[in-house]
């Protein structure tokens, strides 16, 4: 199980990359992720989904898209493939 502040780091990670929550909570987060690699890396991952999906012109991914992007990202990861 996560413990409570990962827990915390990822329910408002999407908040978080889009600057939607309050400077207290930012610090507290970004703190977190300095911190917490696990968390860090579901962070670059969603920035990259976010970028992925500004390039096609969406305000938000579909869940099937960001599924799928989800599941390409890890896949590579785990064959580890370079970047
Ligand atoms: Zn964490």
């Amino acid at each position: 199980m996560p413990k409570p502040e990962c827990e915390e780091a990822l329910d408002r990670l999407f908040e978080y990359i889009d600057h939607e929550l309050p400077d207290e909570e930012i610090h507290r987060i970004g703190d977190h992720l300095k911190t917490c690699p696990p968390c860090e890396a579901e962070h670059q991952i969603n920035e990259k989904i976010k970028r992925l999906v500004n390039r096609t012109g969406h305000d938000e991914a579909p869940d099937e898209l960001r599924m799928r992007i989800l599941a390409t990202i890890r896949a590579s990861r785990d064959v580890g493939a370079t970047d």
